[in-house]
């Protein structure tokens, strides 16, 4: 059996909102797992079940193999970071650190060696006799990271922990709490709303919407094989260019050009005769110019935003619009006329009805 498995899993609040529905996941030990999606979609709801926080309003919860659902908190072989940090403001970084141990008893000796040790994994070293409130943003999240981490439980829940920090901090917190993953190997389950966060973090993400899950996947997968227009739509900045139409003979018709779709769709093309679909590019995934085994679109610059690395060009197809993403030194000139290419292999359709990618 996997390690944390998650089975039927549903949140009904007692004012009778369905926040989490049959959510089913099994996780493996070691594994860094990430709960994505827009604020409200019920990642912290199932996060706080798993930690005991929250109760279970069906499904079943195993931990270790042991079935979870009525243990508390405490029992669960679990530590959780929260947003807040919630450091304790008049105790030191070494007595933060040292808390949780001291609570259960545990000999100074092997506390003094414990902080010592995780103080160093943290960088926190010189850190350990300051006051919460003399530290950056960043030492304190390092300081709740790592009460978590000294108490060696089964499992690491993380709600949002770099949300507090500037831009720039954040950057940096996300490259230590990967390389703290390297060296504890804790299995780690992290909530962010943050896609860049998900997809740099995870070895597999859950994607959430209104309390569902669309795709579990590792980065790659959701990256090149979204299931759905949502996945598709939510991975990826800037996101997925969709444009709707209707199959017509096999092909569809974009700012007056007809594009075969058979060669993608096969045998099932003839199934979507008339029928509305989203055909899917995503900006970085094209080349200018007219090429071979591609769709070829002719569009008008409308704007152009240099970014350094790359450009994003917004462009006018007729009735639709799209953004592309082009190296700087490719940056077409604003309200002229450009021809691009879409690899036909880079091309996503959806089923229009359904929003599933066929
Ligand atoms: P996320 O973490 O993805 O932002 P949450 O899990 O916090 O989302 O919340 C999921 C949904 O459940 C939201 O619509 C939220 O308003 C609702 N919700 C959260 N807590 C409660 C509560 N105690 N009672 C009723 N609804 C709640």
């Amino acid at each position: 059996m996997a390690y944390l498995s998650l089975k039927g899993i549903n949140k009904i609040y007692p004012n009778g909102f369905h926040a989490v529905h049959d959510f089913n996941l099994d996780i493996e030990k070691g594994e860094f797992i990430v709960f994505v999606g827009s604020s409200g979609c019920g990642k912290s709801t199932t996060l706080r079940m798993i930690a005991g926080l929250e109760n279970i309003t069906k499904g079943e919860l195993f931990i270790n193999g042991q079935l979870a659902n009525e243990k508390g908190p405490r029992e669960r072989e679990v530590a959780m970071v929260f947003q807040s940090y919630a450091l304790y403001p008049q105790m030191t970084v070494y007595d933060n650190l040292a808390f949780g141990l001291t609570l259960q008893g545990v000999d100074e000796d092997v506390i003094e060696q414990k902080v010592k040790n995780v103080a160093r994994i943290l960088g926190l070293t010189d850190y350990l006799d300051r006051m919460p409130r003399a530290l950056s943003g960043g030492q304190r999240q390092r300081v709740a990271v790592g009460r978590a981490i000294i108490r060696k439980v089964g499992v690491f829940l993380m709600d949002e922990p770099l949300s507090n920090l500037d831009a720039k901090q954040r950057v940096t917190m996300r490259a230590e709490i990967a390389q703290i993953h390297r060296e504890t190997g804790a299995t780690t389950i992290y909530v962010t709303h943050d896609q860049v966060e998900a997809m740099t973090l995870a070895d597999r993400i859950v994607i959430m919407k209104e309390g569902r899950i669309q795709q579990i996947g590792t980065p790659y997968e959701l990256y090149f094989k979204p299931v759905n227009l949502f996945v598709a739509g939510f991975i990826g900045e800037p996101p997925m260019n969709f444009i709707r139409t209707t199959v017509r003979g096999g092909c569809i018709e974009i700012a007056g050009k007809k594009l075969d779709i058979s060669c993608k769709l096969g045998d099932k093309v003839a199934a979507y005769e008339n029928k509305d679909v989203y055909f899917g590019f995503r900006p970085e995934n094209i080349v200018l110019g007219n090429r071979e085994n591609a769709y070829v679109l002719d569009a008008h610059v409308e704007l152009t935003e240099m970014l350094g690395d790359n450009t994003n060009v917004y462009v006018n197809l007729a009735k639709d619009n799209a953004i592309l993403k082009v190296t700087p030194y490719e940056t077409p000139d604003m309200d002229t006329q450009i021809t691009f290419s879409i690899p036909v292999e880079n091309a996503y359709l959806f089923d229009a009805e359904t929003e599933f990618v066929i």
